[in-house]
């Protein structure tokens, strides 16, 4: 378990090859072609994709802890062709296109990934086994079905999308409540911070400099304020997701949102006979306040549940372990998976994602102050990350490509309200979305009340 104070608490840190560290911080140079602050998913892809495309390019990544300490290195794993905010430009009938550009931008954004994993050596456990979303109440099958049915009717087939009865589903995932699931083939599992730490000594052998242990003070249109002295850049991006609050030119912009993870001890090959998961499909079930797992490659099963926000926005840098928001995340995996009973669970942990007010990922650069940014995936990055990184290198370098025609340039959210009112709105959708939910498996019949409560609070 943790042994160092740049261990993320995640099981994914603990099962490195080599424990995670920092390269010692070296002198800070006095002016650099691009300055990105983060080292996670987003940081680095933009790197890379910059570097791909403008090799003689002078780059400097400042990371405040390692790479990969945040979100990129403690995720569920899960680099899905989906990404927030999709279902809704495709259910309005004049923002169907776009909703479609980005649909297949994302499904690509999945074999993208893993071309460039083995490109460039990153083994990352990547599986494109797809991903289950079942229906653990009888109710939900019609809307589950009604989606497929609305995604054949824009061109997708059951290749992309296909609705498995009961007998089938059953077959592919042993949960304890399953009345037939929708499988979509665009999604990979993968070992998250083998991933982001891939990354880091890729982009970093292709000259990329990382400052790790330098956490930016502030950002300016040509420079960043670290703690360690000010850089001159022609670029500055900010890749800070879940972060961003720790500049003050940046506050509320973005919703620091917990989600929590725990993983099991590796199961025997009877547990999975009953869990399935024979191709490492990732799965989930569709309800508000979001599940999601995945089976690693080391047979263990790796869980998570989205949670909450704290007054203030405050981040805590790990979550402890014995948190009770961690008790519900193991508890909804013992329901889930019957066959569980008798299994340790080795590790819980929590993170920090970023949820714009818009509750859409953004990406936008401005050519006047040299200022950018990419993020707000409301914990849907993985994958996502990728597509915006190769999005804002495109917009840094001023091409114009099929990619900076995509809706999520310049899709700027307003800035969240002030304290209180933030935290009462967050608490407000999580409890409802709770609510809805609980009430839901009670009753076995849609929860009207606390479902229209929870949509107006998510806007
Ligand atoms: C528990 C959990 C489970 C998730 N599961 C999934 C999943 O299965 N699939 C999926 O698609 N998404 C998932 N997500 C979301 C996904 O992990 C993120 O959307 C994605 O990793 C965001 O990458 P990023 O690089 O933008 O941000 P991060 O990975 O959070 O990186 C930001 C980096 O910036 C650094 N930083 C912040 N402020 C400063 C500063 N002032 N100076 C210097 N450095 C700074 C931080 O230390 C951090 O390393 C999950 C998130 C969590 C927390």
């Amino acid at each position: 378990m943790r042994d160092n104070d740049l261990h993320n608490g995640s099981f994914w840190f603990d099962s490195l090859d080599e424990p995670p560290g920092a390269t010692p911080p070296a002198s800070l140079p006095d002016r650099v072609d691009v300055a990105i602050i983060g080292a996670g998913y987003t940081g680095l892809w933009t790197a890379y994709y910059l570097k791909q495309q403008q090799p003689d390019l002078d780059i400097a990544v400042f990371e405040a802890m390692t790479a990969g300490f945040g979100a990129s290195g403690r995720n569920g794993g899960w680099c899905m062709g989906l990404a927030w905010g999709i279902d809704g430009l495709l259910a309005v009938p004049r923002q169907q296109q776009a909703g479609i550009d980005l649909l297949n931008a994302m499904h690509d954004t999945v074999d993208e990934v893993g071309r460039i994993c083995q490109a460039e050596n990153i083994d990352c456990h990547y599986g494109k086994g797809g991903t289950l979303t079942v229906a653990t109440l009888p109710f939900r099958v019609e809307a589950m079905r009604a989606r497929v049915a609305h995604l054949h009717s824009l061109g997708y087939t059951d290749e992309d999308y296909t609705w498995l009865p009961e007998a089938e589903s059953r077959h592919r995932i042993g949960s304890r409540w399953n009345f037939g699931a929708v499988y979509t083939t665009h999604c990979a599992a993968i070992h998250p911070a083998r991933l982001v730490r891939g990354l880091a000594r890729t982009v970093g052998g292709k000259g990329v400099r990382l400052f790790e242990l330098t956490p930016v003070l502030d950002l300016e249109p040509g420079r960043v304020r670290t703690e360690r002295g000010t850089v001159h850049a022609d670029v500055v991006l900010r890749a800070t997701e879940g972060y961003t609050e720790s500049l003050p030119s940046q506050t509320r912009q973005v919703m620091p949102l917990y989600s929590m993870m725990v993983a099991t001890e590796p199961l025997p090959e009877p547990v999975w006979e009953a869990i399935g998961l024979r191709r490492r499909e990732t799965f989930g079930d569709g309800r508000r306040i979001v599940i999601y797992g995945q089976r690693t490659l080391d047979d263990r099963l790796a869980f998570g549940g989205r949670a909450g926000y704290y007054f203030g926005s405050e981040r805590k840098p790990l979550i402890d372990p014995g948190d009770p928001m961690l008790d519900r995340v193991e508890s909804n995996l013992r329901e889930f998976f019957p066959a569980l009973e008798g299994y340790a669970v080795t590790h819980r942990w929590g993170g920090l994602m970023g949820a714009p007010r818009h509750f859409r990922p953004c990406v936008s650069f401005d050519p006047d102050s040299g200022i950018g940014m990419a993020g707000g995936y409301v914990g849907e990055g993985v994958a996502a990350s990728n597509l915006a990184g190769r999005m804002l290198s495109d917009l840094v370098l001023r091409q114009k490509t099929p990619l900076t025609r995509l809706a999520w340039v310049d899709d700027r959210a307003r800035r969240w309200e002030p304290e209180p009112l933030r935290w009462m709105g967050a608490k407000m959708m999580q409890y409802a979305g709770d609510r809805a939910d609980r009430a839901e498996f009670r009753n076995g019949r849609p929860s009207k009340f606390w479902d229209g409560l929870f949509s107006r609070v998510m806007g």
